[in-house]
């Protein structure tokens, strides 16, 4: 494997030679007068700062890990059915994979599931600039798309507008843009908009206010993220903001109330300024508490997200989230993305997706063996496309369907409204790539291959001004998703999400299979083989 110690792309690093010392990453001849930038050299100069992806970048990027974890979808198979169907009369006039049914419900043990179009959601976005930029074309995109979007953390904290009295929010009109873009475009039946609040959002009565003055019916608990296992943390670029934010109660390094680091900002020295997040320290009884007090407080629906914490954390995330019946959980895994967490702790902490899956499934089946209830489970970290959506779902099948309801994806949803909104700008101004152009025109009603449906669906929208270009890309990419994920289910004959089983898939080696119980293809045949050829009675 590849090492990534000591030059990565994401820190922005290089090393002089490639036969680099596998275990070090160093060049195997260190010399004197180098002028490359590796990662120990540029630590030199710029230190801590070298902890994160390309400063430069933030705010117009999103990063993961580059690190390969030696277990990832792709060590599985989708398996292909040529004989019956299942959710669809096995009829070749209606196996079509268009007939295919990929919608999805949360919170389906409550009276009012809430209904997905698409089993996909997009999970936590929030102050970190990247989302914020791309706020209207994700939500639109989802809200359209009918699936659920939440509100990430600390967007009243951070939103310069906001006010606070004694200490709680009373007003921010970035929080109310956020739901009320989403809801501009939401058929109230398919989908939802829900804030999610941490412990900051929690101090700043954050759920109380959406409740209560935006009439938000959903609230998401956030304990962390895959992608690190701290606190959220964005960069400030002026000393202004620093101190706004330190005095609405962040941890903001370096402390923009230190004349000396004050000057050394205004020298040049550093750029931006860090807000810190707190990490909680959740408690099983208050937890269960706090549901109870949110429902009480006119939550009809509450979510928690967590990331890829230790195993014991994932049996006890699961224990609280069964004792408190709550009505989505979402387990974010390692290998995902983020608008900024420390490159070394994205590579090298937390449990990567599949093992984290592993892990909950088994809890899962410890707590149905003890009759307990089980949570609607959303799983992320790293997913981009319907395949991975795929053998998540099909092997979260313990008896009863797939107990993952659906796909958590951010880095891909917001990769397309970025590029969505790139090349809509350079058609603009006629600086279009001439291969992109000459392939599928200059005009952007005609290469977004959805645009047409979008305007007749939205006939009093404007497309490309009510409903920007990012929203457009989205959605496009979310029904190729969809379409694909039909695609493969029709090719395994199951044409209801319900219907997708663990041996739909195959592990490709015996490590995938010995870390999640799924049959190697050699292990199902000699299971299933011989029971077809010794009997010939059908
Ligand atoms: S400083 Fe040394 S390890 Fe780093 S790139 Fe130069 S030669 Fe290689």
């Amino acid at each position: 494997m590849q090492t990534t110690e000591n030059a990565r792309s994401t820190t922005g690093t290089r090393t002089r030679v490639t036969d680099v010392n596998p275990q070090s990453g160093m060049c195997p001849i260190c010399i004197e007068e180098c002028p490359v930038l590796c990662e120990v050299g540029k630590s030199a100069f710029r230190g801590r700062e070298v902890l994160y992806p390309s400063v430069e970048s933030f705010g117009t990027s999103t990063a993961s890990s580059n690190k390969d974890y030696l277990l990832d979808w792709s060590h599985f198979q989708i398996l292909a059915e040529l004989i019956g169907a299942y959710g669809i009369e096995p009829n070749p006039d209606k196996a079509f994979f268009e007939n295919a049914d990929v919608r999805s419900q949360i919170a389906s043990a409550s009276r009012h599931p809430i209904k997905l179009s698409i089993p996909f959601v997009l999970p936590g976005l929030g102050s970190t600039p990247v989302a914020k930029r791309n706020w209207e074309s994700l939500a639109k995109g989802a809200a359209m798309s009918g699936i659920i979007q939440t509100v990430g953390e600390n967007v009243c904290g951070m939103d310069p507008d906001a006010t606070y009295a004694n200490g709680k929010v009373v007003c921010s009109p970035d929080l109310e843009f956020r739901i009320k873009t989403y809801r501009e475009f939401w058929d109230g039946k398919n989908g939802e908009i829900a804030v999610q609040t941490n412990v900051e959002d929690q101090r700043g009565g954050v759920d109380e206010y959406a409740l209560s003055k935006l009439e938000v019916n959903v609230i998401e608990r956030k304990w962390g993220q895959g992608a690190k296992a701290i606190g959220g943390e964005v960069r400030l670029d002026s000393v202004e903001r620093a101190l706004e934010l330190k005095k609405r109660g962040y941890l903001v390094l370096p402390d923009p109330e230190d004349e000396a680091a004050v000057e050394a900002f205004k020298a040049g020295a550093f750029r931006t300024f860090e807000r810190h997040s707190r990490v909680g320290f959740p408690d099983r009884r208050s937890f269960v508490e706090d549901v109870e007090s949110l429902r009480r407080r006119g939550a009809k629906y509450v979510f928690l997200k967590t990331g890829a914490y230790r195993p014991e954390v994932v049996a006890f995330t699961m224990k609280c989230a069964s004792e408190a019946k709550i009505d989505m959980l979402t387990f974010d895994g390692a290998g995902g993305g983020t608008g900024m967490s420390p490159v070394p702790m994205m590579n090298e902490m937390s449990t990567p997706t599949v093992h984290l899956e592993a892990q909950l499934l088994s809890c899962a089946k410890m707590l149905r063996a003890q009759g307990r209830f089980v949570p609607d489970l959303v799983m992320a970290g790293g997913f981009v496309n319907e395949t991975q959506a795929y053998k998540s779902m099909a092997m979260s099948n313990i008896g009863g369907g797939p107990l993952i309801k659906a796909i958590g994806m951010a880095r891909a949803p917001i990769l397309t409204a970025m590029k969505s909104t790139y090349f809509a700008r350079m058609s603009q101004e006629g600086k279009l790539p001439k291969s992109f152009s000459d392939e599928y025109t200059s005009d952007p009603n005609n290469f977004f291959l959805m645009a047409p449906e979008i305007a007749r669906k939205h006939p009093r929208s404007n497309v490309g001004k009510d409903i920007p270009w990012g929203a457009v890309g989205l959605y496009t990419f979310l029904d190729r998703v969809a379409t694909g994920l039909k695609q493969l289910m029709a090719g395994s004959r199951k044409f209801k999400l319900e219907n997708l089983a663990r041996d739909d898939i195959c592990a490709l080696s015996t490590y995938a299979s010995q870390v999640t119980g799924i049959d190697t293809f050699d292990a199902m045949a000699s299971r299933v083989m011989p029971g077809i050829l010794e009997s010939w009675d059908d």
